[in-house]
């Protein structure tokens, strides 16, 4: 599966925020969310060719050429204007890329990397890209040693957590909101399916944290957050929970009036957690 192909929107070759260490994050493009509080709107759709943001980048980087968008990395300054320019949540410099190419990537900063995280968009969309990818981590003599982390919004069923079983060393789940009717508000989609990831991985010992992205006035009631909080504590009283709070930098217009928490407001969020005797929160 070397061959394998995946629809990558960027890579950071070093991050010590994506998971434990130094590591490697690649982004795949491609969500079925579409979250008011998304930091990288432009990864969740595929973009469909219109040609809008063609004419807007200062250096030359894009051209429309028999219906397509082309993107030539070689010009491009990353001024980011195609991205604010596409009214479809899409951007130009997406591309399909091979394992072999990805690892030859990953290969070339190896000596500095901990970890290897597939992001997004979201991760398990592309999950037979990525379990092939992670199998050819985990089977090369010397990429073998690097941790295998999906960061994922946990919306995924059974079959595609079955198919990433073997190949990752676990996963991240964000849980937008523990109410369905909030997540729904907040992603146009349901909790059930994350619900039930957060159950699966923990029972199988491959889940790394939970994280739980708080917006005030959004999904940051203390009584909503106790009930997450005894939900999680029967899941695993020991479950790693971060506490994240929103912050505006990067989200689309429609989330920029909601407002970033306050130490005292991340304070007590980290209570009414603690409180419930969950033992390890962290709040970032
Ligand atoms: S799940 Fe992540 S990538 Fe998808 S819309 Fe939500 S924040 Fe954005
Ligand atoms: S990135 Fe967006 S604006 Fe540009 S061609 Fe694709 S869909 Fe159209």
């Amino acid at each position: 599966m070397a061959g394998a192909k995946g629809l990558v929107s960027g890579v950071i070759p070093f991050s010590s925020v994506d998971g434990p260490g130094n590591r490697f994050v690649l982004f795949l493009q491609g969500c079925n969310f579409d979250c008011i509080a998304c930091h990288n709107p432009h990864t969740i759709s595929p973009c469909n060719d219109c040609g809008l943001c063609a004419h807007v980048c200062p250096s030359g980087a894009l051209s429309l050429e028999h219906g397509f968008v082309r993107w030539n990395d070689a010009l491009c300054t990353s001024a980011e204007l195609c991205i604010a320019r596409c009214p479809y949540d899409a951007t130009p410099k997406a591309r399909w890329h091979t394992v072999d190419e990805i690892v030859a990537d990953i290969r070339a900063h190896a000596p500095y990397l901990s970890g290897v995280t597939v992001s997004g968009g979201e991760a398990t969309q592309q999950a037979a890209f990525v379990r092939a990818l992670f199998e050819a981590l985990r089977d090369d003599d010397t990429l073998g040693r690097l941790h295998r982390l999906v960061d994922s919004n946990g919306a995924a069923p059974q079959d595609v957590w079955d198919e990433l079983a073997d190949a990752m060393d676990g996963a991240a789940i964000d849980l937008k909101a523990f109410d369905d009717e909030v997540h729904r508000r907040m992603t146009g989609a349901s909790n059930a399916l994350v619900l039930r990831s957060i159950e699966l991985l923990a029972a199988r010992g491959s889940l790394h944290e939970v994280r739980l992205l708080l917006l005030p006035g959004v999904n940051d009631r203390l009584d909503d957050l106790a009930r997450c909080g005894a939900w999680l504590h029967r899941v695993d009283p020991n479950l790693r929970v971060k506490v994240i709070g929103f912050r505006r930098h990067g989200v689309r217009p429609r989330a920029a009036q909601v407002d970033e928490p306050s130490a005292a407001e991340m304070g007590a969020y980290a209570e009414a957690l603690r409180g419930i005797g969950l033992t390890n929160v962290e709040l970032v």
